[in-house]
């Protein structure tokens, strides 16, 4: 190892601010699987990735499923018989039922209750409801907003489309030493939430930031995709590709409360689990670790049987275990910049231990090397000038067998990566180690 693959870490007021920032720029956007909303917040991201743009046509069939039609929307509102708008999506986008189909007329309160949802439990919070693949309208209001609705009939408008055009997704490739590559996802498909989507996607600008500025032994792949649709169409347009992904990570709400989450590949073993059991046990914060399940975010799908990726998911509280999941609490007090920046930091430790870890071969296995001839001596005596620890060298010569990779050998031995890297390192720099 000649390259020095462990960077500085950069500013955290910086990065957290700046994570926040584009945050806040995205915000307002009505987004959903498909649309204007997702192309503009590409646009947004473009500025600080060179995304590649990819449009995909409505029919275009992806393994069991087809790309939807594509869905737009410009306004949408019920008034009352003064002509009042007491439901107003110019003011909240969460007000219509994403995928809604265009609607216009009057209709009595008893068949408009049919189509409006509430929190009863949150009378203040408005709720996130979808209908992709069934064709209704609907508005989402608060509890309170419908208790104040005492007239027999309101005038009601969706002013959406849904018809033939593509759905839309970002993706952006940053070559590395060899052609194995980590892949980074994140979805782009909520409208004005902020923990669920919006922190996912700050992190991975952040994170391409990193990586971008860093030598680096794997190529990367970034992805900006609506959920579900979005992951199943780049795996069945790249299935020869997909092969070439050895680690990845689903990344989706990392701003909220709760400590780090990271939720195991399906296969449970892979090193990219292994990599985030030991950057969690590290850490000194309550953080967790959750075995596979087929269910969550685009890891399913790179997880499903027949791909098998080595993809897990990193998150804070998982979703649907904070009552602001999937509501209009979850807006941009809900996320804080300590909880962001912990969360790249912690990404960005796991990508410098991939990184750096590597199985080597001890080139003098038949008893221990003479270190002392080699001046090797002094590094270890003087442990508390050096960096490198004396049983840290040691660990690495014992264990060097072709077999245990750095991360293996700091597992055993109790020393610290850097440590055990360190090590490496300097035997490398000896021939003790291949
Ligand atoms: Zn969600």
């Amino acid at each position: 190892m000649t390259k020095a693959h462990l960077g500085t870490a950069p500013d955290q007021n910086i990065q957290s601010q700046q994570m926040h920032d584009l945050i806040c720029r995205l915000f307002p956007i009505c987004r959903s699987i498909t649309g204007d909303g997702v192309r503009q917040t590409l646009g947004i991201i473009q500025e600080q990735i060179p995304l590649e743009i990819h449009e995909i046509p409505t029919g275009t069939s992806v393994f069991d499923w087809n790309i939807p039609r594509e869905w737009n929307i410009r306004d949408a509102y019920i008034k009352d018989s003064k002509g009042e708008r007491v439901v107003d999506f110019r003011k909240c986008n969460l007000h219509v039922v994403s995928y809604s189909v265009p609607f216009k007329g009057k209709v009595k309160i008893q068949d408009l209750k049919k189509h409006l949802f509430t929190l009863p439990e949150h009378p203040d919070w408005i709720p996130y409801r979808t209908s992709y693949y069934k064709e209704t309208w609907g508005f989402c209001l608060s509890q309170k907003q419908l208790n104040a609705m005492t007239e027999d009939e309101y005038e009601v408008c969706i002013d959406s489309t849904l018809q033939e055009g593509s759905l839309t997704y970002g993706e952006h490739y940053i070559p590395g030493e060899t052609a194995d590559e980590i892949l980074l996802s994140s979805h782009i498909c909520h409208p004005s939430l902020c923990n669920d989507n919006l922190s996912g996607i700050a992190l991975m600008v952040a994170l391409f930031k990193y990586v971008n500025q860093e030598p680096r032994k794997y190529s990367y792949r970034f992805l900006f995709i609506p959920g579900t649709i979005g992951s199943i169409t780049w795996l069945a347009l790249n299935e020869a590709r997909a092969s070439s992904i050895k680690h990845g990570i689903v990344v989706a709400g990392v701003g909220g409360e709760g400590g780090f989450t990271y939720k195991r590949t399906r296969r449970g073993n892979a090193e990219i689990d292994r990599v985030f059991s030991y950057v969690l046990r590290n850490s000194t914060d309550a953080s967790s670790i959750l075995d596979f399940s087929p269910y969550g975010y685009d890891e399913r799908q790179f997880c499903s049987p027949g791909f098998n990726l080595p993809v897990g998911c990193v998150m804070r509280t998982p979703f649907g275990q904070y009552p602001e999941y999937h509501t209009s609490a979850d807006n941009l007090e809900f996320i804080s910049l300590e909880a962001l920046f912990d969360s790249v930091d912690k990404c960005i430790s796991a990508v410098k231990i991939l990184e750096a870890n590597r199985a080597y071969s001890n080139q003098n296995p038949k008893c221990e090397p003479q270190l002392g001839k080699r001046g090797l001596y002094e590094a270890l005596g003087g442990q508390r000038q050096t960096k490198v620890n004396e049983m840290a060298i040691l660990w690495v010569l014992s264990l060097s067998d072709g077999s245990h990779s750095l991360l293996e050998i700091a597992e055993k031995s109790g020393y610290e990566f850097d440590s055990i890297k360190n090590a490496a390192d300097l035997l490398a720099g000896h021939q003790l180690i291949k």
